[in-house]
């Protein structure tokens, strides 16, 4: 129950595993329009919107936005932890103007700091982290995107952590570009950077752009296009064998539907909660901003890197906490993608023991109870 890659699911895997792997074949064209669609559905887009698949991984996807950017553009980016100041490294490798708020490890950037920023202040670009991993805690951009919009010419959301696994609704809420990467609540390997672009982007900001060669989606664009409609090309190889088990995950998340996805994945999250709380310890997002996929845990007086290890004998892997405030104090769990019951019993489990074995008498709770 690492934060990503998630848990795995071997006919997603297996479905990756093909001898035709060229990327002109009819059955990978075939696999890439399916990908791209599945793609649009979990984004919650419409047909303004271009859906990408590129090799790489959610960091490519994030430093591709640089096809919209031109010298000196004014960028605000809301920080709830390490992925959103990740942008602070990416954009240190471009002249722009970077204003970054950052939040205390746990909270959100407060609604007054963020209209702070805005008030009187254009900016050309907006970029926020849906559900920020180092800590789980899940920024309402439901609530922020069309005040964003006011403010810039673009809105970016950085949906890695959420998408499949929170209800995204790209078209609705004007969001201009929703990024995310295939191993995370999509449950496909790693391999690919995903995102979908509202299609006039393409016409109003490319020009004179910022962004290297390979992130350039300006030299995506045709080959997407193209893909979608069944018909392929080429830019530089695709990541093949994702792109299957993409296909094969995307099917599955039709088939499920996403309303019933991310309420599966909100109740599970919401039992875990319940079960580590009844075992005395606290979580680390603050009330009411907790995410469906991913759970930060205090330990007050335990290591968390002895923490995690003594876990694992357990059966269970969690991650380790990365946020510098609160590093060496807390744990982090994934549960998305194809998380299910019992990998929340196991957690629990896993966790109560771990707690004994540092001389914690935690009562592991009764497994069904915490459904109730
Ligand atoms: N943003 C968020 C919210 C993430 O959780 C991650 C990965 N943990 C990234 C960006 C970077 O993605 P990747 O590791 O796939 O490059």
């Amino acid at each position: 129950m690492h934060v990503g890659p998630s848990i795995g699911d071997y006919e997603v895997q297996l479905a990756g595993v093909s001898p035709d792997q060229g990327f002109a074949s009819e059955k990978f064209r075939s696999a890439m329009s399916d990908a791209l669609k599945g793609l649009i559905y979990v984004m919650g887009a419409n047909e303004d919107y271009i859906p990408f698949i590129i090799p790489g991984s959610g960091t490519t996807a994030m430093e591709s936005v640089t096809t919209f950017l031109q010298k000196n553009d004014r960028i605000l980016v809301i920080s709830n932890g390490v992925f959103g100041n990740r942008w602070e490294g990416i954009f240190s490798r471009y002249d722009v103007d970077l204003t970054l708020l950052k939040a205390r490890a746990g909270f959100c950037v407060s609604q007054d700091e963020i209209m702070n920023a805005l008030s009187n202040r254009h900016y050309k670009m907006i970029i926020s982290t849906h559900v920020e991993t180092s800590t789980g805690v899940r920024f309402p951009i439901e609530k922020y995107a069309g005040i964003f919009r006011d403010h810039c010419d673009i809105v970016v959301v950085d949906g890695v952590a959420s998408v499949a696994g929170e209800m995204v609704r790209t078209s609705t809420w004007k969001v201009d570009i929703f990024i995310t990467a295939s191993q995370k609540a999509i449950g496909a390997p790693p391999g690919a950077g995903l995102l979908v672009v509202k299609k006039d982007m393409f016409q109003k900001y490319t020009e004179g752009n910022i962004a290297g060669y390979v992130t350039n989606l300006e030299n995506w664009k045709p080959v997407m296009e193209s893909s979608f409609e069944g018909r392929g090309g080429y830019f530089a190889t695709p990541p093949i064998s994702v792109v299957f088990s993409l296909r094969n995950a995307f099917s599955r998340i039709i088939e499920e539907t996403m309303e019933k996805r991310s309420e599966r994945h909100a109740e599970l999250a919401k039992a875990l909660r319940k079960g580590i709380k009844s075992m005395g310890l606290a979580i680390v997002a603050q009330d009411g901003y907790e995410s469906n996929t991913v759970t930060g845990v205090l330990l007050e007086d335990i290591d968390s890197d002895q923490f995690v290890k003594t876990a694992l004998k357990h059966g269970v892997e969690f991650a380790a906490g990365v946020h510098p405030e609160l590093k060496g104090r807390y744990f982090r769990i994934g549960h998305m993608g194809w998380v299910s019951r019992e990998d929340i019993f196991k957690a629990l489990n896993a966790i109560g023991k771990t707690l004994a074995e540092f001389d914690h008498n935690a009562r592991i709770p009764d497994l069904n109870s915490v459904f109730e």
